[in-house]
């Protein structure tokens, strides 16, 4: 700030001193630029309060212009000056501002950048692929909201079968396309017609994908789960054949020492039908918690091709025939990475993620 000194003249003109001392005090409040423009129009601007002093001096009696004349210039002078030096002082106060805002230490350690990896049901859906590949399968997909058609009629699935009811079972309201057959598709054994439709026998697929059920979520039930399906269609296929490559794929997934059994079951699509159990992967067999006491898990179920289901799709059933499998894939990847509920795989908590 200038020289707050008040000489002997200001002192002879109490107008001149209440300017000054308004004019200090406009400027110390001054806290932007901004601020300071709107002060300096205040005092100096057309209208302003010394330039109007400045302006009443030529009708001053003559013996006083001249006195009251140099106060006013040197008052002006002075704001001007002050006004000056607010300027660069809220300058530099600006810039500090700025800098502090945009402060770079490079002291600091670098940031550091973690790498993503697959998902663990991704991994091990590759994993049942290259499986496979090397079988002589193909990989085939399949839309995830389906056609009643495809998902139970084809499939030889009754019209009163339990799984086709709203309790088991998402609709899809496509009314406004007139459909009332659209639904998310409970299993991924639809992509088998939709691949038989467009292909001639021999055929060697396997159909990785999701599939939903309407399951109230719990340690081993998710609305939104996994599927592997396997179809193989050929002349001369036999269960034999279906045997061979489950327990080649049961060797390959969880071990060279596990053992394979099939349970007889009813699948509508397969006669006969099976429930393949491969011996306990975390006791071998002998008995845990794991596999209950067995010594066995559940982990497919398959079955030779219904020759209904080759009728659907124009196959000749007297020539060719097939296996099918489907596999749970959530459930897979619980038991091989003992994962105990499978909610967890679908949380996006990392702690889970980044073990894989
Ligand atoms: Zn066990």
């Amino acid at each position: 700030m200038a020289a707050e000194k008040v000489n002997d003249q200001e002192r002879d003109n109490p107008e001149m001193v209440a300017l000054r001392e308004e004019a200090l005090a406009a400027l110390s409040k001054a806290a932007s630029l901004a601020e300071l423009e709107e002060a300096r129009v205040a005092f100096l601007g057309r209208k302003g309060k010394l330039t109007s002093l400045l302006q009443g001096i030529k009708d001053l009696p003559p013996q006083d212009r001249r006195r009251a004349g140099m106060m006013a210039n040197r008052l002006k002078g002075w704001l001007e000056q002050a006004i000056d030096e607010r300027e660069k002082e809220l300058r530099r106060m600006e810039l500090e501002a700025g800098l502090r805002g945009e402060r770079l230490d490079v002291t600091l350690p670098g940031r550091h950048v973690t790498y993503g990896s697959r998902h663990l049901i991704s991994s091990i859906i590759e994993e049942i692929e290259d499986i496979f590949i090397a079988m002589g399968y193909r990989v085939a997909e399949g839309p995830e909201v389906e056609l009643d058609y495809y998902n139970f009629e084809a499939l030889n699935t009754p019209e009163w079968h339990p799984s086709k009811s709203l309790q088991d079972t998402f609709y899809v309201d496509a009314s406004a396309v007139g459909r009332e057959d659209v639904l998310l598709r409970t299993h991924t054994s639809p992509v088998q017609i939709r691949v038989m439709e467009s292909t001639s026998p021999p055929l060697y697929v396997i159909a990785p994908g999701k599939a939903y059920r309407h399951d109230v979520p719990d340690a081993t039930h998710s609305p939104m789960f996994h599927q592997v399906e396997g179809l193989a269609v050929d002349e001369r296929i036999s269960l034999a054949d279906l045997k061979g490559t489950l327990e080649f794929f049961a060797k390959r997934m969880f071990g060279e020492d596990r053992a394979v059994r099939f349970r007889p079951h009813f699948f509508p699509f397969t006669e006969p039908s099976a429930e393949v159990d491969v011996s306990c992967i975390i006791c071998g067999g002998k008995g845990c918690r794991v596999c209950k006491g067995t010594g066995w898990l559940e982990i497919l179920g398959a079955g030779m091709v219904d020759p209904n289901v080759f009728g659907y799709v124009g196959y000749d059933a007297e020539r060719y025939s097939g296996f099918a499998f489907g596999m749970g894939v959530d459930r897979i990847a619980m038991l091989k990475y003992g994962v105990p509920d499978i909610r967890y795989l679908f949380d996006n908590d990392l702690r889970l993620l980044a073990q894989f």
